[in-house]
């Protein structure tokens, strides 16, 4: 799961690292009054789950309390990326003389946690590594180990950062990051700019936090700042239903028993000159109301043009899929083609079923291949 910036900047100062006071407003109004009870010039931050905002016109300098109040009617429904904005972050404006980037992600190639540190921060890190490579300092910290003091020098030292109050704070911050990313089991903890103010101190002026949606039942408080409205609605509903369902650009929805078959079959879609709408898992269910539930899902979804179900019966049994597909059928009106490839336990039944009920819209298909084409074929 994704926080919003000021969700991972509360975090931040829950661990000691220092951020900037600020204030969540809805409305410019609300960011008007919010400037006001800061005081002085602030930034008004667009809250989505997604980066670059700045670049897309999502956080401005105001110098007063009315001009925070047009800055954030422009800000307020902007769409970045296709996130809308209706949450703004309101902040005391800081000074810039410096702008670094600390990280801690999970490596699990390494199995370990890994740092990146470089004193060229503010831009994308993805530009950093391609131009400058060299200037972006990797470190590996082992679990069992833990973040020691030398772990801090080597990122200040790698970077050449040699003002001794620099490093001390840079060290201290990287402490406690790797703390709130251990503590919060987090995937990433992310501090772009972690900046150097004209003073000489050092804080985070922007926080992208991912905490593993595994891990939340350990974290009540973090579950808690979950958004449902930032999700699109067939994906809340997924959740409600405990369907994995992922979202995609295309035109084919896809329904498939197994985290493996569901990546080939989009991978074969797209072979075949197709491209995916989006995805559900069945994972090892395929009952009837799995699979209505999950039709359901797919089909709230616009884009949607056909359907395709990819089903390799193991212990789903192939004929119980079909019945779950009829029985669907019979409860919902469907306007998309459906086409299904059953394969494994049961497979001859569940094709028989099918073919006898022989709705309308439903193709029957030999192979995966075969049915992935007709898919195509037919969302076109
Ligand atoms: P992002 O574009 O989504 O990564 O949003 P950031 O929070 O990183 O902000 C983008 C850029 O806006 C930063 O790199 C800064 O250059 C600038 N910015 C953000 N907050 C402030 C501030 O308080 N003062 C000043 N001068 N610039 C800021
Ligand atoms: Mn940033």
């Amino acid at each position: 799961m994704d926080l919003y910036e000021y969700q991972g900047k509360e975090l931040f100062r829950r661990a000691g690292i220092p951020v900037s006071d600020g204030r969540l407003a809805t409305t410019a109004a609300e960011a008007r009054a919010a400037a006001e009870e800061l005081g002085g010039p602030v930034v008004v931050k667009a809250q989505v789950l997604t980066g670059g905002r700045g670049k897309a016109g999502g956080i401005k300098l105001a110098a007063s309390p009315e001009e925070a109040e047009a800055r954030a009617e422009e800000i307020l429904g902007l769409d970045i990326r296709g996130h809308v904005v209706r949450k703004l972050w309101i902040e005391k404006a800081s000074d810039i003389a410096k702008e670094y980037y600390l990280s801690v992600t999970f490596d699990r190639g390494a199995k370990q946690s890994l740092f990146m540190f470089t004193t060229q921060g503010g831009v994308d890190i993805e530009e950093v590594a391609a131009s400058s490579p060299d200037a972006l300092v990797k470190l590996h910290v082992d679990p069992f180990e833990g973040f020691q003091p030398w772990h801090a020098r080597a990122l200040v030292y790698g970077d050449g950062v040699d003002d001794p109050d620099e490093q001390k704070q840079i060290s201290a911050i990287a402490g406690r990051l790797y703390s709130a990313f251990v503590d919060q089991d987090a995937m990433l903890c992310e501090i772009n700019p972690l900046i150097v103010t004209p003073a000489g101190e050092v804080k985070a002026l922007d926080s992208k936090f991912t905490v593993d949606d595994n891990a939340l039942f350990r974290h009540p408080d973090v579950a808690e700042m979950r958004d449902p409205e930032a999700y699109p609605p067939e994906e809340r509903a997924a959740r409600e239903k405990g369907v994995t369902y992922v979202k995609l650009d295309g035109e084919v929805g896809i329904l498939g028993n197994g985290a493996g078959l569901v990546m080939s079959t989009l991978d074969v879609i797209v072979l075949v000159g197709g491209s995916p709408a989006n995805f559900c898992d069945l994972g090892g269910g395929g009952d009837a109301q799995g699979v209505v539930d999950a039709l359901e899902i797919i089909t709230g979804d616009p884009q949607v043009k056909s359907i395709l179900f990819n089903i390799f019966g193991g212990i789903t049994r192939c004929d119980e899929v079909a019945r779950g597909i009829l029985q669907a059928l019979g409860k919902m009106q469907i306007p998309h083609p459906i086409v299904v490839r059953l394969d494994g336990t049961n497979a001859e039944e569940g094709r028989r079923l099918l073919e006898e009920a022989a709705p309308p819209n439903l193709h029957v298909e030999p192979t995966m291949l075969d049915a992935a084409r007709r898919a195509v074929e037919l969302a076109a």
